[in-house]
């Protein structure tokens, strides 16, 4: 039994069977938690939804020939139209999620080529897949910005208050609405067009909720990314700390002042790689999964978790960074390609070998599944 061993490029082990045994654990969870919620889900009169899709069909000339109808579910909705986790069809796919990982050997490194991910939200392989894209995408846009233009990232981090579990969701209500409202104001609009200089030139905000077992409280708050010109640290338009705690407790309606977290980048050179950091914190893996808590309460905390994130965007990008995204054609990471998640492509002459590695219930590991040599003959 050959056991999977893809290793990065400084040698390092790549952790596929840690992130598949917590998917295996998390799907679980859900499992738990469709089974908690159907008399809530009855009272709420959830039912599935279906839209009918049309398609013509054609003959062997391209000519239309006639239409075929089919149902296709939209996912569940309660009796007020409002969209609802199906948590049922969510462990199902988790279950499932890279039970199969195919590599292209390339000298001695592993490339993966194929695989079955999930894309359920917080599955803990696809988070990982999705940091990993989510990295390359913002180090791909700084990378332009810094050809275009000589503006520096502001590391900001704004806080609310901890709040409790079944509140998780109008707290993120609440802090949503706070960044649209920061960043609407004319100093920080990067799309403001009036008299008054805008000194956020671009800017990228990421969420990270943590939770915190000993007080069993979320912690929810945005990292975010301001791209302000080289100028403006001793310029008049600087702002310290407090008058940042100021202009986040007003957006964000807070009657505290919220801690918030203001520096500059820590090194001129790693810049890009530090801004694209940031954009790791969205997809880390939920702290929760780690907790040592009983199934119930575990249970109990993802589901409030899974439901206030439900629906919303995680990370978004504002001005000159939403334009380089939509001049990369950058898709929205639930679109984005989850296998190739960089620019590099595949040289066919180099591959000599390709490998199907599976999920070895037995073993709890990935298992050599096919080999296949390629050689340049046939291609
Ligand atoms: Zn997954």
């Amino acid at each position: 039994m050959e056991i999977l061993k893809d290793l990065d490029k400084k040698g390092k082990a790549r952790d596929w069977r840690g992130k598949k045994m917590s998917s295996l654990g998390l799907a679980k969870v859900y499992a738990d938690i469709a089974e908690d919620i159907k008399p809530e889900y009855e009272k709420r009169g959830v039912h599935k939804r279906y839209k009918t899709i049309t398609r013509n069909l054609k003959n062997k000339a391209g000519i239309i020939t006639g239409v075929q109808t089919s149902e296709e579910s939209m996912g569940l909705y309660d009796k007020n139209g409002k969209r609802v986790v199906n948590y049922e069809k969510r462990s199902e796919n988790m279950k499932f999620c890279g039970t199969f990982l195919e590599f292209a050997k390339i000298e001695d490194s592993l490339k993966l080529i194929k695989a079955n991910f999930c894309r359920v939200p917080l599955c803990p392989m696809c988070q990982w897949r999705k940091s990993m894209r989510t990295f390359f995408e913002v180090a791909k846009i700084m990378s332009i910005i810094e050809e275009r233009h000589d503006y520096v990232p502001v590391f900001l981090t704004l806080t609310v208050k901890n709040c409790a579990v079944e509140d998780l969701n109008n707290t993120l209500d609440n802090v949503f609405d706070g960044w649209n409202e920061l960043m609407r104001s004319g100093q920080l609009n990067p799309m403001f067009k009036g008299k008054r200089k805008n000194i956020v030139k671009g800017w990228f905000r990421a969420l990270e909720v943590e939770y915190n077992s000993e007080r069993d409280e979320f912690h929810p708050h945005f990292h975010a990314i301001m791209l302000v010109e080289k100028g403006y640290f001793k310029g008049k338009d600087y702002k310290r700390t407090d008058e940042w705690v100021q202009l986040w407790r007003k957006a964000a309606r807070l009657d505290y002042d919220p801690i918030c977290h203001i520096r500059r980048t820590r090194t001129d050179k790693g810049k890009r790689k530090e801004v694209a950091e940031v954009a790791k914190y969205t997809y880390k893996d939920a702290s929760i999964l780690h907790e040592k808590l009983s199934d119930g309460k575990k249970a109990d905390v993802v589901k409030h978790l899974s439901g206030a994130l439900h629906g919303r965007r995680l990370y978004a990008y504002g001005g000159v960074m939403k334009e380089i995204a939509a001049e990369l054609k950058l898709k929205d990471i639930d679109k984005a390609n989850l296998v190739k998640i960089d620019d590099d492509n595949i040289n066919p002459s180099l591959v000599k070998m390709v490998l199907l590695y599976s999920w070895n219930m037995g073993v709890s590991n990935y298992t050599l599944a096919r080999k296949r040599e390629r050689s340049t003959q046939n291609e």
